[in-house]
């Protein structure tokens, strides 16, 4: 008889820079870890947020144990994390936190005030009065521990709030911050004494978090006694999920220098980047700007390497597919950030063989076809024989798995790889 294999489970990473893998169909852990083993990186290996396992009919509990048996399969004994992500109430904590998770991310990003920069002077007044009638405002000494101060960010970075610039970041982040006060305090207690780590994430909101916003946001949250290993501010420029950054990378590295150099002085903690998947213009100026402060998250770039899978194997399912996403699009982009139209959609050719992977699986329109209705794929989507496409799409996998596995591999090397190269 075998000896049984030791379930291997997630533990803290601290601030060594890291990256998330995560894995919508349970699958890709083997490809994940393939890529991980060449890397410096510290791999988080389950990392699903609780909107993506709604849109899937997956657990906490589902997805971790996905990661462990294919890390006890490879008998991988390393570490590795577990992100819980994109909590955004109480009970999201605590179901994470009993199914043994590591890293929390925190999504206090429904409280963000994206119309904190338009409000008039008497508005903007209003807003605080009331920060602090709902008690969300910072502790009553707030306005002297910041005005009037030099914040000396790193050597060559001094920031400063007037009143107006302080009062607007408060009525922006106050709410958030304080509702991620509440979460962190709620996670401590759930994980009862167990190890575990913060991130805070207001990456999906309107408009780009400004370095003195960032100040305010790690100076609140450790003057509340919050530690975080890692942030993810709103960065300038577009982070569509699926393809590369679009942007000016001039800009975006000179902005992104700030909020490395805040990091380190608020915390220190990691800049994390969401929607990381795909980015590998900016991956080069990523990696050097933010070297070891970095923590980096992809998912739903995985699942499109398993549509790769099918289309080279089983291309009548991929048009059948296809065919069905383009029938959901509309309805499924309404959550994501992204610019494809749906008259681009209906210009995309059908798919018709092998020959137009490129078309659905490396172009713009066809990548955010396939990644904004993978959650209709993979529950309500069903074949002409009325089978279930998540059925057909699993047993193909199962099927191919060497191939799953390499181009998974191939795929995350070239991420990783980007990431250490500038
Ligand atoms: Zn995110």
């Amino acid at each position: 008889m075998k000896p049984a294999l030791k379930i291997p489970t997630p533990v803290t990473l601290g601030l060594k820079k890291s990256f998330g893998f995560g894995d919508r169909l349970g699958l890709a852990t083997p490809g994940h870890l393939a890529a991980a083993r060449q890397s410096d990186f510290a791999p988080i290996f389950a990392q699903q947020s609780i909107r993506e396992m709604a849109r899937t009919q997956r657990t906490p509990e589902a997805v971790l144990r996905a990661a462990q048996t294919a890390l006890a399969a490879a008998r991988y004994s390393k570490t590795w994390g577990a992100d819980a992500d994109h909590l955004k109430t109480l009970e999201d904590v605590e179901q994470t936190a009993a199914a043994g998770y590591t890293f929390f991310t925190l999504d206090p990003s429904e409280f963000v005030n994206n119309g904190a920069d338009r409000l008039s002077a008497l508005e903007l007044e209003h807003e605080i009065a009331a920060l602090a009638r709902d008690g969300a405002a910072p502790e009553l000494d707030w306005r002297p521990f910041y005005l009037n101060q030099r914040f000396e960010v790193g050597p060559r970075l001094t920031l400063e709030f007037n009143q107006e610039k302080l009062f607007r970041a408060a009525a922006k982040y106050g709410r958030a911050i304080a509702h991620g006060v509440k979460m962190a305090r709620h996670i401590a207690k759930a994980c009862q004494g167990r190890p575990f780590e913060i991130e805070v994430s207001v990456d999906e909101t309107d408009s780009p978090t400004t370095a003195l916003e960032h100040l305010f946001f790690g100076l609140e949250l450790k003057r509340r006694d919050v530690k975080v290993v890692s942030l993810a501010p709103r960065f300038i420029g577009e982070f569509e999920k699926g393809i590369d950054y679009r942007g000016d990378l001039e800009r975006f590295e000179k902005s992104l220098q700030p909020h490395v150099a805040i990091a380190r002085y608020c915390g220190p903690y990691k800049l994390s980047v969401h929607s990381g998947s795909d980015k590998f213009a900016a991956y080069p100026v990523i990696g050097r700007v933010c070297g070891s402060l970095l923590h980096v998250k992809t998912a739903g770039t995985s699942y499109l390497e398993a549509l790769r899978v099918v289309a080279r194997t089983a291309p009548a399912l991929f048009t059948e597919i296809a065919a069905y996403c383009r029938s959901r699009f509309d309805a499924d982009r309404a959550s994501y950030h992204l610019s494809t139209s749906s008259a681009e959609i209906a210009a995309l050719r059908p798919f018709h063989g092998p020959a137009d992977e490129g078309l659905y699986l490396d172009e713009r329109v066809g990548r955010q076809l396939l990644h904004v209705t993978f959650g209709s794929v993979l529950t309500a989507g069903t074949d002409a024989k009325g089978r279930r496409f998540k059925d057909s799409l699993l047993e193909l996998l199962e099927r191919h798995a060497d191939l799953h596995r390499d181009l998974l591999e191939r795929h995350f090397t070239k991420h990783l790889s980007l990431l250490n190269q500038g």
